[in-house]
């Protein structure tokens, strides 16, 4: 029988000081060349062997030969200027000095499957691999090229559709497309940006997952969500039209955050990864809370829909913090599994 509740990770986990600098978003390499390359394939296994330690069940790499979510992603393709700069908007939230589209957006070559083979090469159990999405790939640019949003957008979700395909080849088992911009821009998200995402998944056989969240812990979005009020309604106005794709899985923020858990009703159907883990605190929660947040979840998923994950990537966080919360997510799910267990 197919085990109940496989945890997971939603995204990033932190790197190991001699690769970047700790509790560091976006931090630059401390390697050079050939070094930087080993280093990093040495993260990954690391990062590999300290989730298998925390019995998570669902791995991943734990984004360790990333820099960045979405950049790192677009520095391999054509068509994108990083050293010409525009500050623009990022999510209607913070200003930031991004690349410019000066061109056709292309791959040329396969961004992260070489990554791919690596990991499914040193392990047995299922592998989910993260990309951007394309609403919020489109989000970090300046576009002197197209200049239309869903456009890019659009041209985008061919391009991670050809990398989704290699991935799925490589052996990933889940695909998921991190698109915190479907909290923000919902009139986009209904016109364009779930089909988008539907461009993107076109002919994939694995499973396909949608990550959107109240992003990182930090300041621009503790601030952005303080503005939010008593009750954080947004996934409302993306799920039902999620709810209707073709994406099988949801990832989301729950643990902690003001969104009313009734929420996940919409999606009823989906495979959904319920985050069960604060990611914007240092505090690791104990296995009873993120039991009861998954309780809370089994009103409006079913149990065999379940995936108990955080809210969010963790890299900002210190390792051992972030050790400390996979293995609350673990015991936190064994308490659960042990509870249907009784039921059934
Ligand atoms: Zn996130």
């Amino acid at each position: 029988m197919k085990k109940l509740l496989p945890t997971s990770s939603a995204g990033s986990l932190p790197k190991p000081s001699w690769l970047a600098q700790p509790e560091k978003l976006w931090s630059p390499w401390k390697l050079q060349d050939e070094e930087l390359a080993d280093g990093k394939r040495d993260a990954l296994l690391l990062s590999l062997q300290e989730q298998a330690h925390a019995g998570i069940d669902i791995v991943s790499d734990g984004e360790q030969t990333r820099q960045h979510f979405v950049t790192t992603f677009i520095e391999h393709l054509d068509g994108v200027d990083f050293a010409k700069r525009e500050t623009v908007r990022i999510r209607d939230r913070y200003d930031a000095s991004v690349p410019t589209v000066v061109g056709a957006v292309a791959r040329r070559k396969p961004v992260f499957v070489e990554d791919a083979r690596f990991l499914r090469r040193h392990t047995e159990q299922p592998i989910k691999w993260a990309l951007p999405g394309p609403m919020t790939m489109i989000d970090t640019l300046y576009d002197a090229h197209y200049r239309s949003r869903e456009k890019l957008a659009w041209e985008f979700a061919a391009i991670l559709n050809q990398e989704a395909l290699e991935l799925e080849a490589a052996g990933v088992d889940i695909i998921q497309f991190d698109e915190p911009a479907f909290n923000v821009f919902f009139d986009e998200v209904n016109d364009w940006g779930v089909a988008a995402l539907e461009r993107a998944i076109e002919g994939l056989r694995c499973e396909t997952a949608v990550h959107i969240c109240y992003g990182y812990g930090i300041k621009a979005n503790t601030d952005w969500k303080k503005t939010l009020g008593s009750e954080w309604r947004q996934y409302e106005e993306a799920f039902p039209r999620l709810q209707q794709s073709k994406i099988g899985m949801v990832s989301l923020e729950c643990h902690n955050s003001k969104v009313p858990m009734d929420l996940i009703e919409l999606i009823r159907g989906k495979k959904v990864m319920v985050g069960a883990i604060d990611v914007a605190s240092n505090s690791v929660e104990t296995p009873e809370e993120v039991a009861a947040t998954l309780r809370k979840a089994l009103q409006f998923v079913d149990a065999d829909k379940l995936y108990p994950s955080t809210n969010c990537g963790m890299a900002p966080l210190s390792r051992q913090v972030a050790q400390g919360k996979l293995h609350a997510l673990s015991a936190g799910a064994a308490i659960v599994r042990r509870e249907l267990a009784g039921q059934g």
